[in-house]
């Protein structure tokens, strides 16, 4: 059976834990259901993180437990779950569920095309990725219940796979960048028959929907470790179906640096609480392409303007082959990109116009990047950060000075 550990051997803190989310396991258990908070806060709340979210898994249905809560929602239509609202806070609330066998669950490359059967916890437990992930804390005895020793890896900073790893990854390759990520974040290391097969399965990633690769790797470049997940996907190969110009980019001069120094900003911002424009991250990301090819067709005697644009097109071409960044985030990427030039010799009347740009603030702060980078004058960059932060009659003063 699995191991119940009490207070002292998981170090949880009452009191970092969500009322909304103790709340609900209270309600379900007065109803004699079992009712437990799962999976990443769990992991979060014993390293001493903050969760994203609280997640609840129930022996209950999901219509069972909305009649039992005032704000209460089923929603999805393959695997259902029950979202129950408390003003801001959503806490998820699902049935514990097992794993299918059986071809008919799965396909031609063996990827899990259903999971929607209620089961039990250990069976819940079984189907979660990693053993730091499947840890069950219940807020009223504060015991966590831990069917493969995840507390103990979680301390050594281990991620270690459930079950087989091969089998794990073919079922869903997205697991390989989970992997990447959560090491990252708990500044750890992958178990190494955890790690052993991803460098020989990375292709796998290109049979995943666009959408949740996309999902995935914004959330590899916002987990406050950036760096450390791209430099690790391209130790493993994984970046290849993600990002596939990162090898271009790290083979320039500065290239490398650049992304080091834009990643170390968010990272901070992350960290920090504050959100990270994906688009900003992105632009960052592959601007040392962009502004090389921009450079070269310049020199070819192409307009300035007219040879960024066509640059950015061939850039985001090459990078959308393979993994689609979503339109709107392109239009802001462009803004950004195309923003830069207009800093260099701007009119005061043209300086009015680019201040009512949606993407004027990211744009400033792209500069300031690229001033870091020493791309450009840094008194420039900053002069145009004070102009971005000022009023409007600090701006009419500082536009009037300006020639
Ligand atoms: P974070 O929210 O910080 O990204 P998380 O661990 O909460 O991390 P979620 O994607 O929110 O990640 O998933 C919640 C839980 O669901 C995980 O902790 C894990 O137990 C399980 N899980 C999520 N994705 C998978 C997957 N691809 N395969 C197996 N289990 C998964
Ligand atoms: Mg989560």
């Amino acid at each position: 059976g699995p191991e119940r550990l009490p207070r002292e051997k998981h170090g949880i803190d009452r009191r970092k834990v969500s009322r909304h989310a103790i709340k609900v396991c209270e309600v379900l258990k007065k109803e004699g259901y079992e009712a437990y908070i799962v999976g990443g806060a769990v992991r979060d709340l014993i390293v001493g993180l903050a969760p994203k979210d609280f997640d609840v898994a129930t022996n209950a249905t999901p219509e069972q437990v909305r009649p039992l809560f005032r704000r209460a929602r089923i929603i999805g239509r393959r695997f259902q779950l029950v979202h129950v609202v408390f003003g801001q806070e959503i806490i998820e609330t699902a049935t514990f569920r097992a794993t299918a066998d059986g071809d008919e669950y799965t396909d031609e490359h063996g990827r899990i095309l259903r999971d929607n059967l209620f089961g039990t916890q250990q069976d819940d437990a079984a189907r979660r990725d990693f053993t730091l992930n499947a840890l069950y804390y219940d807020p009223l005895s504060e015991e966590v219940i831990d069917y493969h020793q995840g507390v103990a890896d979680l301390k050594k900073r281990v991620v270690r796979m459930i079950g087989e790893p091969e089998a794990r990854y073919r079922e869903d390759p997205v697991r390989m960048l989970r992997a990447v990520r959560f090491a990252a974040k708990l500044d750890g290391t992958i178990d190494p028959a955890s790690a052993e097969p991803i460098a020989r399965m990375a292709s796998l990633i290109e049979h995943v929907p666009a959408s949740r690769l996309f999902d995935e790797t914004l959330k590899l470049l916002t987990c406050g470790h950036a760096m450390d997940c791209l430099r690790q996907l391209r130790a493993m190969g994984l970046h290849r179906s993600l990002l596939p110009l990162v090898d271009q980019i790290f083979a320039e001069e500065g290239g490398e640096a650049f992304i080091e120094l834009a990643f170390e900003r968010t990272d901070a911002r992350v960290r920090a609480g504050k959100t990270v424009s994906p688009s900003f991250l992105f632009a960052a990301l592959l601007w040392k392409l962009v502004n090389k090819r921009w450079q070269a067709l310049c020199a070819e005697g192409e307009h300035k303007a007219q040879a960024l644009v066509q640059a950015a097109d061939m850039v985001m071409e090459a990078q959308t082959r393979k993994l689609a960044i979503q339109r709107r985030f392109q239009s802001d990427m462009r803004e950004i990109w195309f923003m830069q030039p207009r800093f260099e010799n701007a009119s005061a009347r043209s300086i009015w116009r680019m201040l009512e740009q949606p993407r004027f603030r990211a744009a400033v702060d792209f500069l300031q990047l690229r001033a870091e980078a020493r791309e450009v004058d840094s008194v420039q960059a900053q002069w145009w950060m004070d102009l971005a932060d000022a009023d409007d009659a600090t701006r009419a003063i500082m536009l009037e000075a300006y020639q």
